[in-house]
């Protein structure tokens, strides 16, 4: 029998990434203790919860690399993740104009 302050993962920072990281790890072991240390007296009170709240595309990363790969395969992710869990989010695509043949090619991806 583990103590109060006896834990198996300890997670420092409880913006998205402690949190979306506890979030997984409660998910694959739902045995172990997880503790989450934030210095704040809320939870994603920084960047977190302060940003422009764009869901990137992944478009502005070099095609086929991994951050684009990444921002992609994230973005369906996070939409899928909200509306299985009734967060709202609202989709309102982006314009993006290229402004010669060689742009255009980017736009595809
Ligand atoms: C102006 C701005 C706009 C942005 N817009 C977007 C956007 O539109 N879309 C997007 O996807 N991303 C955006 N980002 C990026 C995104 O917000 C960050 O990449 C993301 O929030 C980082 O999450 P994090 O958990 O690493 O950091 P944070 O949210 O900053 O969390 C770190 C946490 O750790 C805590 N902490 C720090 N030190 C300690 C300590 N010693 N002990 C305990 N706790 C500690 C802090 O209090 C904080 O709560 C934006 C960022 C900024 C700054």
């Amino acid at each position: 029998m583990k103590s109060n302050y006896e834990f198996d993962f300890l997670i420092i920072g409880g913006g998205i990434i402690g949190l979306a990281l506890a979030f997984n790890l409660a998910t694959y072991f739902p045995d172990k203790r997880i503790c989450i240390i934030e210095k704040e007296s809320d939870l994603g009170v920084h960047a977190s919860g302060r940003n422009s709240g764009v869901i990137h595309s992944g478009i502005y990363y070099k095609k086929g690399s991994l951050k684009s790969i990444f921002s992609k395969e994230g973005n369906k992710f996070f939409r899928d993740f909200c509306i299985k869990n009734n967060i709202r989010i609202r989709s309102q695509g982006k314009l993006i104009v290229a402004n010669n043949e060689k742009e255009l090619e980017g736009l595809f991806f």
